[in-house]
């Protein structure tokens, strides 16, 4: 190991020493991290030859180091996104890290099939497709590039990132990480890359590049449908607006409980969290008072008016986010309208109608607005409306199997959670795996190995069907 590189890490730790310990960062000597798109192309294609010479068994062995590595640093990993974007809580940041060492699918979800008969044996197996080119969000910025490395070598490819410009130090971390990892596991130099400073140029190369077999991009409406312009295979997981209905037949406390948990989790980044809720009027007071006791502050009258300015600006008519409030902690929100609060306020909230902007837009804030409703009809109808066809998530508190059938079929979406915080639609304190990457507009869902494999058939006739 390089002096230099020792030495940055031993000042890095002792400033890491303490209470408010500064994040690691390590911006010299970076595995797999290259000055050049070009370079980083031309390392990963020599290290993805070479990765076809190895066995499945010696995936798994990198995967289990980068499972070992990542929750080793999780919270390094988590100080370090919140230091560079100045978006989401530390605390929330080091438990999707966890979620993703252990519950990332490795190489057991590739599963081959078969078919036997009089005409022999036809089997199906999933192989890699090569080199993939990924372009990861701003607001999960490791968390994504940890995710999809793990997929995408159990599914035994390579992979090239072009990391959101914004969260690039935090993304190159994880890329030197799983290099880190897949040296140590003895797995081959440079199998996964990126480019120190991503830019639009770096992107386009990446995408154009006949080394790149493959594309991902994890993101908003915009990356997405440059991915699928492309003209090559291209997974597209965009963004959404998730709507959450809870009815009258709902355990209303734990209701207003899970939605807290739910929409202030990482100060609402996440594309799944809560981003408007449809009560019946009925209930409405029950809910509003049990989140006010669980961490939520209620804002009324003019000074939803001011934080509508503050959250959102109006270009010709039309609201979309301020950028610079993105991710930012519920309680400088009230300090920005005035407002004196507790640090530990998770979740401002407010009654709008169906209209206003906080529930139209994605606005990835700790804010969220809440629309009264009559019926199941008027909440599924505003509900879907409000998730504009994304159909990327949907949430809904509620016994009544009918409206919670009827929900689900309305608004089409990949992930759709009953009765349980958003997460639990990714493995948090609900069954099955996670990803960050969900691929809504491309229909793979939740991404994991399998959708970044190719399925090849291999057919043998007349031998070994044995029966
Ligand atoms: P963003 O769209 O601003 O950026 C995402 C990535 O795309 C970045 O790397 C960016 O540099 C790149 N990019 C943007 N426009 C591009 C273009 N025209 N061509 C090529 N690259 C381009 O998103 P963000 O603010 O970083 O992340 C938040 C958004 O991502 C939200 O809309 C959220 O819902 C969505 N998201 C979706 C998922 C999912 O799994 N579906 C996961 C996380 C975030």
């Amino acid at each position: 190991m390089e002096e230099k590189y020792i030495s940055e890490i031993v000042a890095n730790v002792i400033k890491s020493m303490g209470s408010d310990a500064v994040p690691i960062v390590k911006k010299t000597n970076q595995l797999g991290v290259f000055d050049s798109m070009t370079d980083a192309l031309n390392a990963v294609n020599k290290a993805y030859l070479e990765f076809k010479n190895y066995t499945v068994e010696q995936r798994e062995q990198m995967i289990s180091k980068i499972r070992e590595f990542t929750l080793n640093e999780a919270e390094n990993l988590a100080k370090l996104g919140v230091s560079e974007t100045g978006m989401g809580r530390v605390e929330d940041k080091i438990i999707k890290h966890q979620l993703v060492a252990n519950k990332t699918p490795g190489t057991e979800d590739l599963k081959p099939s078969v078919w036997t008969g009089d005409n022999g044996m036809t089997l199906v197996e999933m192989a890699p497709y090569g080199v993939i080119g990924s372009i990861t969000p701003s607001t999960n910025p490791s968390e994504t590039v940890l995710c999809n490395s793990m997929g995408m070598i159990a599914g035994g490819n390579g992979v090239v990132f072009n990391p959101h410009p914004g969260a690039k130090e935090t993304a190159n971390y994880a890329v030197d990480l799983v290099n880190r990892a897949i040296l140590e596991a003895g797995g081959p130099e440079n199998l996964v890359v990126s480019v120190k400073n991503p830019t639009k140029e770096s992107s386009d190369e990446m995408m154009n590049s006949p080394i790149v077999r493959m594309l991902v991009a994890t993101g908003g409406p915009g990356v997405v449908h440059a991915l699928l312009s492309s003209g090559k295979k291209a997974i597209g997981a965009g963004a959404g607006n998730p709507p959450v209905i809870v009815d009258d037949t709902a355990d209303v406390e734990k209701a207003a409980k899970d939605i807290v948990n739910g929409a202030s989790f990482d100060n609402n980044l996440p594309c799944i969290a809560e981003k408007e809720c449809f009560v019946f009027r009925n209930v409405a007071d029950r809910l509003i008072s049990t989140m006010r006791s669980n961490g939520a502050y209620l804002i009324t009258g003019s000074q939803i008016d001011k934080l509508r300015d503050v959250c959102l600006i109006n270009k010709d008519g039309k609201y979309v986010i301020n950028k610079k409030w993105v991710g930012k902690d519920a309680y400088k929100f009230l300090n920005a309208i005035g407002i004196e609060a507790d640090k530990n306020v998770k979740l401002v909230i407010c009654e709008t109608d169906a209209n206003h902007p906080f529930v139209q837009v994605e606005m990835m804030m700790p804010v969220l607005a809440i629309v009264r409703v009559d019926s199941i009809d008027e909440a599924i109808k505003l509900a879907v409306a409000a998730e504009h066809g994304c159909r990327h998530s949907a949430h809904i508190h509620s016994k009544n199997v009918d409206n919670l059938t009827r929900f689900a079929r309305a608004v089409e979406t990949t992930i759709f959670v009953k009765n349980a915080p958003s997460y639990a639609g990714i493995g948090a304190g609900g069954e099955g795996y996670t990803t960050f990457t969900i691929a809504g507009p491309t229909g793979e869902g939740l991404t994991a190995a399998h959708s970044f494999t190719r399925a090849r058939r291999c057919v043998l006739v007349d031998g070994l069907h044995i029966v």
